[in-house]
């Protein structure tokens, strides 16, 4: 059937919407929601269109480098010389291909990250919540909404419960709109339509059941999506810098060139078209105009690896700034343990009960600590595990041998408890129809259902923090308390139990309603193992330097017993939440690094903490699930929502979005974040000071008058051949062995460190002088320019190849074999380079070309001796500075 989205749902009751629907309020079944997903196509917006191939390679030509390079060209073909214009031209095309296709992979490796964070949402098909793919959603189901949610499609509301929801995405109206159930009038403007939820917009607090109308393109969004497609723009701040530094760059080598020019002309009188061409092709040699797509791709496989290790970046930005993390603030629940619950003990007046059994599956027993009767303690404790039964929202599904929650864990561990205690979910929920809830919060932290008994009375069960139950049943016993910590202190999470009966029942469920006649039931303490990958983890953080932090709901001793588990300090210090109220901002900065436990803390809380790290000039990471936890996550440096059990409102704020749910994943990406910024320096480190040598020489041999070791189109092969080979593999290079064995670096180190900048100098002279060296000594031999040019092309090349294994270990002590080695692609580039030269020292056409001369063996060899003997030198030199202390980066 095809459903009319433009009928006015909000007019109508909802037992209409549902009839002109076909459907009902237990949702669509799994063969009727195909059939619909085939008849109205999937629940989606169209794809902003990106820019086409064409435009994207016209715009590498957009560069002030280029025009230069082209009117080179132009006057070198007005002057006749018509070879060194066909090789400019050349060059210039196959850069521009080789920029397009660097682009273009890039944003291909971003694009696939793109996909791995689709929405989901929660639906009831054949009465049993699903969690499906918001794509799949038809029109007819029954979607579940959740503070945080987005809402995955236009909805009339059947049933609602304190629901607000921020509707500014389409009505541009800031404050967030109530909804309720009763229809208003046909003719209401979308921001009055109360009964319904638009897709696209955020639930900020309360629950509600609603049935899809429309989907996809037949949504209110959809009609004006066309003004929403935000394409996330490809640049980092790093990248920016660079990109500025690099124009600016090239005016300033431009306006060297033209001196040059003049000085070569005036002063040394050089042929001026001689002069023009190689003063051209020196500022294309000098310019790193390949540096950002390089860098680009450097940052993109940093996405692609992260993403590999369950860790997806959202913002780009994150890949830098996850490198220098210095401190990371980590919930506890799922994130260190694995978030599966068991029951392990009731705790109730007059006995205590041991449950045995692991996971979900609803076997194992329960059995009476100290002596009791088995019977007796058991029946004592049928109360309790009713109510944990019935103030639940959880379910147990056996699905390929496996028992699996649909729902909150702790909430599905209840009802394994209600199993292995011989009580049917079903039958008993059915006994005792639920009549209102007011649902958990991590702001007051319980739960209450109100329900009518087999009997007829309204009873309503209450489950949370054992404080937050035992002040409403005004219990003030130190017995409980000690029975409580003593739970707590073996890791348990502990949650206290409560009913009220009613005389007069109330038509909704309040607080207030909440206030006198509560019965204590009792508390049940929780195992929840630690991720043994979390352990190692943190092991890995405490060498690299970063701190972690445990901030948590739960009670203090829980969180400090498990932080002792996976050695989150040496003697870990906890605080709470009420404790942090009492301290200023000063005052919680001076002392937030001595905690690493934050216990019962709200998520406000977190944004606090986040601030006093920062203030010491900590980067922060953050992880965060609820919809409240969204200023945090932007707050820190890094904020980090969860794939699973996270809202779609902490995905968006967030930078970085966890697909496992797990602690290990955050230290994976920091790990691979800070290899990025190391291979981005390596790229830098290498790229510079190869420019640096090829500059040094032309202009020394300008200056001083002799004819230049390289010719102006042999500068540009140089660059040519480098460019895609070398110059890239540096991005692709896997983290050096000692990556999480270092401190961060410190925030707002600049890129170009003293000991970069060293670097660069001292290649670039040793590359000059040597290249000289090698020109002379051919000159003198009586060889012709030609012959000694190629030498020194060849030497160049050569030279880069050795340099690149110095760079590829720069906080090594030394060379190792394993670094001598190399990686495939690092062998695979210096194949390519290695024919490359072949061809141009003996391939006829390039001596038409390059005007290159054959070399004989022995020149080879001298050539690959220099560059060895170099790279010797620059470890050298790397052993001595690393002695002479000067340089802080070597020290570490
Ligand atoms: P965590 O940081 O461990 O995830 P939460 O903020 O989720 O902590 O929960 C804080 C406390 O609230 C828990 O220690 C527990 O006592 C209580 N609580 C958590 N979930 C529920 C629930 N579904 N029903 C009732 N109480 C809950
Ligand atoms: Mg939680």
């Amino acid at each position: 059937m095809r459903i009319d989205s433009d009928a006015p749902w909000h007019g109508l009751e909802g037992n209409d919407v549902l009839a002109r629907l076909a459907a009902d309020g237990a949702g669509l079944d799994e063969d009727e929601a195909r059939r619909r997903l085939e008849s109205h196509g999937p629940n989606r917006l169209p794809e902003p269109a990106r820019a086409s191939a064409i435009t994207r390679f016209v715009a590498q030509f957009r560069s002030a480098l280029i025009y230069f390079l082209l009117a080179g060209a132009a006057a070198a073909a007005a002057l006749g010389h018509l070879v060194d214009a066909f090789v400019i031209i050349v060059v210039v095309l196959v850069n521009a291909i080789v920029g397009f296709m660097q682009e273009g992979k890039a944003e291909q490796a971003l694009g696939a990250i793109r996909d791995l964070i689709t929405p989901h949402a929660t639906v009831l098909r054949s009465g049993h919540r699903r969690s499906v793919d918001a794509a799949s959603i038809v029109p007819g189901d029954i979607v579940l909404l959740e503070p945080g949610d987005r809402v995955p499609a236009d909805m009339r509301l059947l049933r609602v419960r304190g629901l607000t929801i921020d509707e500014a995405l389409l009505t541009g109206e800031s404050v967030t709109a109530d909804k309720h159930e009763v229809p208003v009038a046909p003719d209401a403007a979308i921001g009055d339509r109360t009964d319904m939820a638009f897709s696209g917009t955020l639930v900020a607090t309360g629950q509600a059941t609603g049935v899809v109308t429309a989907t996809g393109q037949g949504t209110q969004i959809g009609r004006i999506s066309q003004l929403l497609q935000d394409v996330e723009p490809m640049t980092t701040p790093l990248l920016r810098q660079i990109n500025d530094f690099g124009r600016r760059f090239t005016w300033v080598v431009m306006a060297g060139a033209a001196l040059l020019f003049a000085f070569a002309v005036l002063v040394r009188n050089f042929d001026w078209a001689d002069a023009l061409i190689a003063v051209v092709a020196l500022a294309v040699g000098i310019v790193p105009e390949g540096l950002p797509a390089v860098i680009t791709i450097t940052l993109a496989i940093g996405v692609q690896r992260m993403a590999a290790r369950n860790a997806v970046i959202r913002k780009l930005p994150a890949v830098e700034t996850l490198g220098a993390t210095s401190v990371i603030c980590t919930d506890k629940t799922g994130t260190l343990t694995r978030n599966e619950m068991t029951v392990r003990h009731l705790l109730i007046d007059g006995h205590s009960l041991h449950v045995s059994g692991a996971g979900y599956a609803p076997e194992g027993s329960l059995t009476a600590d100290g002596g009791d009767d088995d019977a007796a303690a058991v029946a004592a404790a049928s109360r309790i595990i009713e109510c944990g039964l019935l103030c639940n929202d959880a379910a147990l599904d056996l699905r390929d041998g496996e028992w699996r929650v649909e729902g909150d864990p702790m909430e599905g561990a209840l009802v394994a408890l209600a199993m292995k205690a011989g009580l049917s979910p079903d039958n008993l929920r059915g006994q005792w129809p639920r009549l209102d809830e007011i649902p958990f919060d991590a702001a007051y932290r319980f739960m209450a259902t109100l329900h009518r008994a087999p009997t007829g009375e309204v009873v309503a069960f209450i489950k949370g923090a054992p404080e937050a139950v035992m002040a409403k049943a005004g219990i003030r016993e130190a017995g409980w308390d000690g029975r409580m910590a003593e739970a707590a202190n073996r890791g348990e999470r502990v949650l206290g139990f409560a009913l009220k009966r009613f005389s007069t029942p109330p038509d909704r469920l309040g607080f207030g309603d909440l206030e006198g006649g509560v019965e204590f039931l009792g508390l049940m303490g929780f195992i929840d193992p630690p991720r043994e990958e979390a352990v190692a983890a943190i092991a890995e953080c405490r060498s690299a330097g970063i701190a972690v932090k445990m901030i948590t709901g739960d009670h203090a001793a829980t969180a400090l017993a498990i932080a002792r588990q996976i050695a989150l300090a040496d003697d870990p210090r906890a605080m709470t939440g009420a404790e942090l109220d009492g301290l200023s901002d000063a005052d919680l900065a001076a002392i937030v690094g001595d905690i690493s436990v934050f216990a019962r803390t709200s998520p406000e809380h977190k944004l606090r903490i986040v601030r006093a790290l920062q203030s010491d000039g900590a980067i922060v990471a953050m992880t965060g699930d609820g919809v409240n936890d969204a200023p945090s996550l932007k707050q820190a440096d890094v904020g980090t929502a969860m794939g699973r059990k996270g809202t779609e409102a902490a995905k968006e704020a967030a930078q970085m979005v966890l697909l496992d749910d797990n602690f290990a994943s955050i230290v994976a990406a920091v790990h691979e974040g800070r290899t990025v910024y190391d291979n981005i320096r390596k790229v830098i480190s290498w790229t510079i000071p190869t420019n640096g040598g090829e500059t040094l020489t032309v202009v020394l041999a300008i200056l001083a008058g002799f004819a230049m070791p390289l010719s102006a189109t042999q500068i540009l092969w140089i660059n040519l051949v480098l460019a895609g080979t070398l110059g890239l593999v540096l991005a692709f290079e896997p983290s050096e062995p000692g990556v999480m064995r270092r401190p961060p670096r410190p925030s707002g180190a600049p890129l170009l460190t003293p000991f970069l900048l060293w670097r660069v100098l001292i290649v670039s002279i040793l590359l000059a002088a040597a290249s000289l060296g090698f020109y002379f000594h051919a000159l003198g031999q009586g060889r012709d320019l030609e012959t000694a040019r190629t030498i020194v092309v060849n030497f160049m090349i050569v030279a880069e190849i050795f340099y690149l294994f110095n760079v590829r270990y720069l906080h090594m002590r030394s060379l190792t074999w394993r670094g001598a080695l190399g990686t495939p692609a690092v062998l695979g580039a210096i194949a390519v380079v290695v024919i490359a030269q072949i061809a141009f020292t003996y391939a006829p056409f390039m001596h038409g070309l390059f005007h290159s001369r054959p070399l004989p063996v022995r020149d080879g060899i001298a050539i690959i001796a220099a560059g060895f003997g170099l790279m010797l030198v620059l470890e050298g030199e790397k052993l001595l500075m690393r002695r002479l202390g000067w340089f802080e980066e070597l020290r570490a």
